[in-house]
């Protein structure tokens, strides 16, 4: 942990070892596997400390991260804002983990600013705002939960994690990186793997739970896209997906159905930028991923008003989805040079 200091692990240390105290834990909008697992894993150390702890999701996720063990409780904003609404003004402590900044919080980013008691942060993305008190941010981690992890080491509550947080947080690896297959720069997220699989947790069933868990509709969207919606730009090494409203809805979406489908082609030979934009009601949602040195997260932020990581970013588009279209194939033939330039 490189950029915090040690004033913050000792302030983070005293606040997490009270007992019967009331902590709130909110994920990003739109959680993903590692957001989940962060929470998760973390509400369920502080509960076994003796707190009482919940998690307020600002929307509802997927199914392939609703499995797990752990009995802490998760509230969707979105379904129950008047509960999650008195647990925020009743909350003594509020975590925030794996987001930079308050708006990624969708609905709930009124509500952390306004949190009067004590805010930590928890992240791994670059770049944080400073809404938080107390900020633990580490871009160089592979995922909030390995984070967690040493963050819980540091502050001797790793006695608490038990075979349901260990369940959670290796999700959270486990997505962020791809099955152990980017993002890992350093081999203590496979020593702090290796700590959680001590504590019993079974790899293969997690493996499956996220991963072949596809609705039937899903799989076929999936076909669909890639064979009817990908377009290819192998001078530019540069491929896209766009998919509407309409599309989504004549395969039955769910939410979560899109999630991944942005790296597929990143498999393609020599490609090394990709883009996902769905169409929703009122703007389109953009998704990136790169590989070498091409900075997703620049390009996100710099023309699609978003962020995230250097591989992998997101944002949005308030225009139309073909006007979305037009634009990224504009910008990518501006950063011709730069794709070329890439070294995989
Ligand atoms: P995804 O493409 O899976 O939605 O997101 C990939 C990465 O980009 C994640 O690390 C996520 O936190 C970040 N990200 C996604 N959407 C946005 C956005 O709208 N704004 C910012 N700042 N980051 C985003
Ligand atoms: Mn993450």
């Amino acid at each position: 942990m490189k950029n915090t200091e040690n004033e913050i692990i000792t302030s983070v240390k005293e606040l997490f070892n009270k007992q019967d105290k009331k902590f709130v834990i909110i994920p990003h909008e739109n959680p993903d596997g590692d957001a989940i697992g962060s929470a998760v894993g973390l509400g369920e150390v502080l509960k076994n400390q003796g707190n009482n702890v919940t998690v307020i999701s600002p929307n509802n996720y997927p199914d392939f991260i609703k499995w797990f063990a752990s009995p802490v409780e998760i509230i969707i904003y979105n379904n129950n804002k008047n509960k999650a609404k008195k647990l925020m003004e009743s909350a003594e402590v509020l975590v925030c983990v794996d987001f930079n900044e308050a708006k990624r919080a969708g609905k709930l980013e009124k509500q952390i600013l306004k949190f009067e008691g004590p805010k930590i942060l928890i992240d791994h993305h670059p770049n944080p705002s400073n809404f938080p008190d107390f900020l633990i941010s580490e871009p160089k981690y592979s995922s909030t939960a390995e984070l967690i992890f040493d963050v819980l080491e540091k502050t001797k509550l790793k006695k608490h994690i038990n075979k349901n947080a260990a369940e959670a947080f290796y999700t959270g690896i486990m997505t962020d990186t791809g099955s152990f297959s980017h993002n890992i720069s350093n081999p203590n997220t496979f020593k702090v793997i290796a700590e959680l699989m001590s504590l019993g947790i079974e790899t293969d069933k997690i493996h499956s739970n996220v991963y072949n868990n596809y609705s039937a509709n899903r799989m076929k969207l999936l076909g669909y896209c890639l064979n009817n919606k990908m377009e290819v730009f192998p001078d530019l090494r540069t491929a896209f997906i766009s998919i509407t409203k309409k599309e989504l809805e004549n395969f039955d979406y769910e939410p979560g159905d899109t999630e991944g489908f942005v790296n597929y082609p990143l498999s393609i030979n020599n490609i090394v930028f990709t883009a996902l934009f769905i169409e929703k009601e009122d703007f389109v949602k953009a998704s990136f991923r790169s590989k070498g040195d091409f900075p997703a997260n620049e390009f996100s932020n710099k023309h699609f008003e978003g962020g995230g990581h250097l591989n992998a970013a997101g944002g949005e588009s308030k225009l139309s989805l073909n006007k979305t279209i037009e634009k990224f194939k504009q910008l990518i033939g501006q950063y011709n040079h730069q794709l070329n330039d890439t070294k995989i």
